[in-house]
């Protein structure tokens, strides 16, 4: 008698798996087994712990991404299927539990809590939320930044489609235009790129990260000044750790409420929309405005650069609108860069024309 394996059933699903360096699209047959996940295609055989998968939320429509902690990640367009097959394999997990497996959100998450509840009542609101930017230690701070970055991710935007020699290109003319600053005295930042959908933006997340859509370097022409210009600004924000802040401010009150609700999910889940719709208050973007002058003198580039962004966007805005369509900045400001009402945008112009000089 021979001896048959003892059937075992592993629910397979079809998605598709990008591995985080190219954006091309691999077809892949993905299900859990004794808690991995593995991830099978042509010259792709990859087996990941459960948990170290970032799962999506089951409750949004649209698009379904579990990305890897690792890099890359697997998706697919079709939620209902991938939800039907979520449940049968038993991932049933609450966005919460999803988060409280994950130490270093449990650890960023209890200190940000206590601080702000000491800090509120002490201090009240702008002032704690400027002495916890001071307090907050950089391990959480780039938890905060992980988590953003993820929370971005999985709402407005996709992988960028930019070539990678492009990318390459942009990153490597920005740090040279960096190299001219004291080494010590620049905080640690990495660019990433994503095809996003709220238009020409670049933005700074806690921890350092600087997303640039690819949009922006579309409106641009790929011009690597212009773009070394904009991510100076954004340096700028990373260096006064103003994404932090604005994280600060924006959940402060939302935190506050999750505790005495006991409901940690609302502010979770209100992460995204908050980083997709606040900005920066002016004063934020005035301290990025003469930093990125400061950046681009050291490196004889002229601060003019910013000027030709504006024109960029102003002439993208003003064809958007002609052509019937919404200005982008109706449905989402410009967060990283451009604020929504024109009258600052004109203060700020003048301002690099004038350091031009
Ligand atoms: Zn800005």
């Amino acid at each position: 008698m021979s001896a048959t394996p003892s059937p075992v059933v592993h629910v397979v699903f079809n998605a598709s798996y990008f591995d985080g360096r190219s954006a091309r699209a691999h077809p892949v047959r993905i299900w859990l087994a004794d808690g991995q996940l593995h991830v099978q295609g042509d010259g792709i055989a990859l087996s990941l712990p459960q948990h170290t998968v970032d799962w999506p939320e089951r409750t949004r429509h649209g698009m379904r991404v579990a990305h890897f902690a690792q890099g890359g990640m697997v998706q697919s367009e079709n939620s209902a299927a991938w939800d039907a097959w979520a449940k049968d394999c038993g991932l049933n997990e609450s966005l919460v539990v999803k988060m409280q497996q994950n130490w270093r959100w449990v650890a960023a998450s209890v200190a940000l809590l206590v601080s702000l509840m000491l800090a509120v009542q002490q201090w009240g609101l702008p002032l704690a939320a400027q002495a916890l930017v001071a307090l907050t230690p950089p391990a959480v701070e780039a938890a905060l930044g992980e988590t953003s970055l993820s929370a971005v991710d999985r709402v407005i935007m996709k992988p960028s489609v930019l070539p990678l020699d492009k990318q390459t290109q942009i990153r490597t003319a920005f740090a040279q235009t960096v190299a001219h600053q004291a080494p010590s005295s620049v905080r640690p930042w990495q660019l990433v790129f994503r095809k996003s959908g709220i238009g020409p933006n670049a933005l700074a997340l806690p921890g350092g990260t600087i997303i640039m859509t690819d949009e922006m370097v579309n409106l641009v022409d790929g011009d690597t000044a212009v773009l070394s210009a904009v991510l100076a600004h954004e340096l700028g924000h990373v260096q006064q750790r103003h994404g932090l802040r604005m994280l600060v401010q924006a959940t402060v009150l939302g935190t506050l409420s999750a505790v005495v609700l006991g409901d940690f999910s609302s502010v979770l889940a209100m992460l995204p929309v908050m980083l997709g719709q606040a900005h920066y208050s002016r004063q934020a973007e005035q301290e990025a405005d003469a930093h990125a002058v400061k950046l681009l003198k050291a490196a004889s580039l002229s601060p003019a650069l910013m000027v030709t962004l504006f024109d960029k966007l102003q002439a993208r805005r003003a064809a958007d609108t002609s052509q019937g369509k919404p200005a982008s900045n109706d449905q989402a400001s410009w967060l990283g860069i451009a604020f929504s009402s024109h009258p600052q945008d004109a203060e700020r112009i003048a301002y690099f024309r004038a350091e031009a000089l």
